[in-house]
């Protein structure tokens, strides 16, 4: 296929830069991984993307391209490009990323965050192709949520929108990084379940948990959960009991918002949830205002490790 029918995807995060080639079916192809460099100044962090993209072109022409999509941690305004202040890129305030891309390779640029970008490319290419109003959540370190209206991503106002996993599902719980209490991030996130299951080892040492964890409370994680769940320890079942209820009230919610067509869900916690995701669709079932709950389905999306990049391809197919 010629390189004009493909598009260049950057996904950039606090410590890399990955890239690839993707064709018009969404594959990936000739991928790379850069370290970003986030904490010099802002030339420095435009250097590690631009970079990633040369290498990704392995030094064809610089426009033989149809565009460039890069996710970008927020805050960011998606509409002109522009990379406001986030925590994880103090080499960027008020960076014009896509004006700054464009004067290197002259095609269009798009930037918007990985969660955004990566429901737009389920809708595409994904577990969401044929639905035109979609809520997508990658639930991993965090929880981050993009919501696909008539095909295209809802921003909001700002650009600011679909930070679903900041929804409260208990005002009482835990803090969460973002100044919030009892986010469904902070109970439900691959961390979330690990703390929720530290705190109950604490009051159950007999749990296979800690046995699985060498004997170290602290050293209890979600995979060590997965574990001993699947050697039937009832601590870690009460755990999972309580992140599939967790995450069919905090579901069901958004199905009484947005009624979307499907759910996608991704994420490096994803995998461990999908036997579970049939359970997490009855209990919002009958659970929720909506009349016809049992009709929206509940997926594993397509895209794992690849989401952001794939992602940021697809935001150069959007009209
Ligand atoms: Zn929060």
């Amino acid at each position: 296929m010629p390189l004009s029918e493909m598009t260049v995807g950057v996904d950039i995060g606090g410590t890399k830069v990955a890239a690839g080639l993707v064709n018009e079916k969404g594959e990936i192809l000739n991928k790379v991984r850069k370290p970003m460099v986030a904490t010099a100044d802002a030339q420095t962090g435009l250097d590690a993307v631009l970079t990633a993209i040369h290498e990704v072109l392995q030094e064809s022409s610089s426009d033989s391209v149809r565009g460039i999509g890069i996710c970008s941690p927020g805050p960011l305004d998606p509409k002109r490009g522009v990379v406001i202040n986030p925590p994880n890129l103090p080499c960027w305030r008020n960076f014009e990323l896509a004006e700054e891309v464009r004067k290197v390779y002259s095609v269009p640029v798009k930037v918007d965050n990985d969660a955004n970008a990566a429901a737009l490319a389920e809708v595409l290419w994904g577990a969401g192709q044929g639905y035109n109003n979609v809520f997508y959540a990658t639930i991993g370190t965090g929880i981050g949520s993009g919501i696909i209206l008539d095909g295209k991503i809802f921003h909001g106002r700002t650009g600011a929108a679909a930070e679903a996993g900041h929804m409260g599902v208990d005002f009482n719980g835990p803090l969460c990084p973002c100044g919030k209490r009892g986010c469904i991030e902070v109970l439900a996130s691959g961390p979330g379940i690990a703390r929720r299951a530290r705190q109950k080892v604490t009051s159950h040492p007999e749990s296979a948990l800690l046995t699985l964890a060498g004997g170290t409370v602290d050293a209890v994680t979600g995979q060590i959960v997965n574990q001993a769940y699947a050697a039937g320890d009832p601590i870690a079942r009460e755990v999972m009991e309580e992140t599939i209820g967790l995450l069919a009230y905090w579901l069901g919610n958004i199905v009484d918002l947005l009624e979307p067509e499907v759910i996608v869900i991704g994420g490096g916690v994803s995998t461990t949830l999908a036997p579970w995701l049939e359970e997490i669709r009855s209990r919002w079932t009958g659970k929720v205002v909506n009349p016809w709950p049992d009709q929206v389905p509940l997926v594993l999306a397509h895209y794992g490790e690849e989401a952001g990049i794939a992602g940021a391809a697809a935001l150069c197919e959007a009209a």
